[in-house]
């Protein structure tokens, strides 16, 4: 039986977690679950899966809930819920599936506490990514990938020497606008944005996907998940999504993996590694498939990717602020604040004023978070 918590249950990630434990029961239990403010959607996950530590938002979700609960489901909310569930269960693995640098403290605390984790949650690794493999290195702890693109790239380095590797290629699907330039761009909706070709994904997700940050925040995570160089490590663009990535080795041989989209298999290569479980997803026809494409990325079209390339280098505060700047400019877009090209000139301006330095421990990095929301608020 192995032994699972996940937080941030009722989004994308989290609800494809819980179809992967479904579809082998008897296998997985259930020790503790976060979410938001889903009260409807978490009682349902809750009811059915009986964790024995779940976490809400705040105490107005929790108040609402408690009434509902079964018992034997101890509740908890907020931040120090979050760490609860991450934390203080005897889950082995913790599927961080929250969004944004939210999810830091309670990755933090389980690694802490001596749970692998599965990590869908990128934008840790992107603020703290020193810190978060230093500290998993210490307990012993395996950090999982769960981005399809990363799964792609563990499996191919499976059994494999660091040092044969002379490259990494991450592919890109170029997300809602792939066939509009940049002129086009200035009259896209948030509805337009939202309807991804080939993932159904969260909300934020989607937009980073159109803006290509979540490709900029990707090269950040592989450079911490991998020990990459940001020369070693390559973006390409990928329409179909059926190629999640590949390695390039010094001998001239190429290793990708290759499947439909579909997160329930990096998810479920996560909870079960270095096994090989069955799994329902629909079968790869290459034959089917007939052609796949693939096409240089151009970094005047995606400036966010360009922004995030030098931020890794730069290293210090410099990726934590892009992340921060990032996460408002999109939440302001969602809210119909500002237009679409705003988010990547929002970055643009944040990261300009600010001053880079080290980022040795927490503090420095919740700062520097902090104050590039409240610049890229206030702009
Ligand atoms: P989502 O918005 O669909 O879900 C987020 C979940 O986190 C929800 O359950 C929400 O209630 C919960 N949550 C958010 N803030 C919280 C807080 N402060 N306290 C407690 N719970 C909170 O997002 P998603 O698309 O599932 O993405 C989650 C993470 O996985 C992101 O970091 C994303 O980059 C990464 N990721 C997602 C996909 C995908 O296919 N969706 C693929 C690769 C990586
Ligand atoms: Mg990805």
């Amino acid at each position: 039986m192995k032994r699972i918590s996940v937080i941030g249950s009722t989004g994308s990630i989290g609800t494809q977690t819980l179809d992967v434990l479904e579809q082998h029961p008897g296998q997985f239990s259930v020790e503790g679950l976060a979410a938001g403010r889903n009260i409807e959607l978490f009682l349902e996950q809750v009811r059915l899966f009986k964790p024995k530590k779940a976490s809400v938002a705040d105490k107005g979700a929790a108040d609402s809930l408690r009434p509902f609960l079964p018992a034997g489901v101890e509740l908890f909310y907020g931040e120090e819920g979050l760490t609860e569930v991450a934390a203080g269960t005897d889950a082995d693995t913790v599927v961080t599936a929250i969004v944004g640098s939210a999810g830091l403290p309670s990755t933090l605390a389980a690694i802490d506490a001596g749970k692998h984790i599965a990590l869908a949650n990128k934008e840790t690794l992107v603020t703290a990514g020193h810190l978060v493999t230093e500290l998993a290195r210490k307990k012993g702890v395996s950090l999982l990938p769960v981005d399809s693109e990363h799964a792609a790239i563990f499996q191919c380095l499976n059994g494999e020497r660091l040092g044969d590797v002379e490259r990494i290629v991450l592919t890109a699907s170029g997300g809602s606008f792939r066939h509009l330039n940049r002129e086009q761009l200035q009259q896209v909706t948030v509805e337009d944005a939202l309807k991804h070709p080939n993932w159904s994904m969260g909300a934020k997700i989607t937009i980073d996907s159109a803006t290509m940050v979540n490709k900029g925040l990707e090269v950040m995570e592989a450079h911490w998940l991998f020990g990459m160089d940001f020369e070693q490590i390559g973006v390409l663009l990928h329409p179909e999504s059926i190629v999640h990535s590949f390695v390039e080795y010094r001998d001239g041989s190429v290793i990708a993996q290759l499947g439909n989209p579909d997160m329930r298999v990096p998810i479920q290569y996560a909870l079960t590694y270095p096994e090989r479980w069955p799994s329902e997803t629909k079968r790869l026809s290459l034959s089917e498939a007939g052609q796949l494409h693939f096409r240089e990325m151009d970094l005047e079209r995606y400036p966010c990717l360009r922004m995030a390339y030098e931020c890794g280098k730069l290293g210090g505060t410099a990726p934590s602020v892009y992340n921060a700047a990032n996460e408002v400019a999109v939440a302001r877009f969602l809210n119909g604040e500002i237009p679409f090209l705003r988010i990547e000139s929002l970055i643009e301006e944040t990261l300009s004023r600010h001053t880079n330095h080290s980022a040795d421990d927490l503090d420095t990095i919740f700062a520097a978070d902090r104050w590039a929301r409240e610049i890229a608020s206030s702009i």
